[in-house]
């Protein structure tokens, strides 16, 4: 019973019938490492156990009404519970929608948006797509015929105004859309992944500290008080971000940022790079596949 005493402490003030632990078959197991199966070992053993035990319904209950993060719960692991856990969330809170704003040049990036939010529960996706012609340049190596960059990640950091992947004030036109959006489905907030590295040496001024304090003014004020801009990531560098995610469970292989809309990734674009990069600062491997000279590695 140790593993399952040591997890009821993280029940903070919260009452659960725990009557039904007295059954747990991994009351007996001699060795509970087995149910916290470290990253990229799997939990099968730990299933085995679970499949035969008088109380797997109870237990799994349990862990997804208590949120437990670590570990297999019930026959679950911690990622299959996780799927539940922001299900029920969703449920708790009513239905919602979630919104996304392009410019229409990758279906790739909302293919990946749409496998993020069904993973999360929050379907329907509603998406919108701003007219690219809003966009065009041949400035921008986004959405205009300027060749993309290639470069090592130190060369990226080490460069100094506007990247050749700046979209001219698209970040604007997408969070006052998202804004809109909001106040149309009653929401409160609008979430901006803008972070550290995007606003490094004003490479994009649309996700500087300094854009995002005056729209996120306009959005507050513009609103009625209704909407406010939420920015989790201002201030971290992408490594930082990697780490985050990774402690919340974050499911990086589904998601998407190649710029060039390639999947598996192109691995050479900036924002590869850069990504690819943020993996390595933690000793992890990026779980999404890359195409390396024709070859596909990393699945
Ligand atoms: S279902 Fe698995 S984790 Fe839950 S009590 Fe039984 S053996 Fe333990
Ligand atoms: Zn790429």
């Amino acid at each position: 019973m140790t593993r399952l005493r040591d997890f009821s402490r993280q029940l903070f003030g919260r009452e659960y019938d725990r009557s039904w632990m007295d059954h747990a078959r991994c009351a007996s197991v001699e060795d509970p490492d087995v149910f916290f199966p470290k990253h990229g070992q799997n939990s099968s053993r730990a299933k085995r156990y679970c499949a035969k035990c008088p109380v797997l319904t109870l237990c799994r209950e349990y862990s997804i009404e208590s949120e437990q993060m670590y570990g297999v719960w019930g026959g679950l692991s911690e990622r299959e519970r996780q799927k539940l856990i922001w299900k029920q969330r969703r449920d708790r809170r009513g239905s919602s929608d979630s919104v996304v704003g392009g410019s229409g040049q990758h279906n790739v990036e909302l293919m990946a948006a749409e496998e993020v939010a069904s993973y999360f529960g929050t379907q329907p996706l509603r998406t919108v797509v701003l007219p690219s012609d809003l966009f065009r340049t041949n400035e921008s190596s986004l959405t205009g015929s300027r060749e993309m960059p290639h470069e090592t990640y130190q060369e990226l950091m080490s460069g100094d105004g506007p990247s050749p992947t700046y979209v001219p004030f698209r970040n604007s036109n997408l969070l006052s859309a998202a804004t809109s959006l909001a106040l149309v489905i009653g929401a409160s907030s609008v979430y901006f992944g803008a972070h550290a590295e995007d606003a490094h040496n004003w490479a994009y001024p649309d996700c500087t500290p300094e854009f995002i304090g005056a729209m996120a003014n306009a959005i507050y004020v513009g609103s009625y008080h209704q909407v406010r801009l939420v920015t989790p990531v201002e201030w971290m560098m992408k490594r930082d971000i990697v780490k985050k995610g990774m402690a919340l469970k974050t499911p990086y292989e589904i998601t998407h940022s190649c710029y060039e809309g390639k999947r598996p990734a192109c691995g050479k674009c900036p924002t590869c790079v850069e990504r690819l990069e943020a993996f390595r600062a933690n000793g992890l491997e990026d779980p999404i596949p890359y195409d390396v000279e024709g070859e596909v590695v990393g699945i």
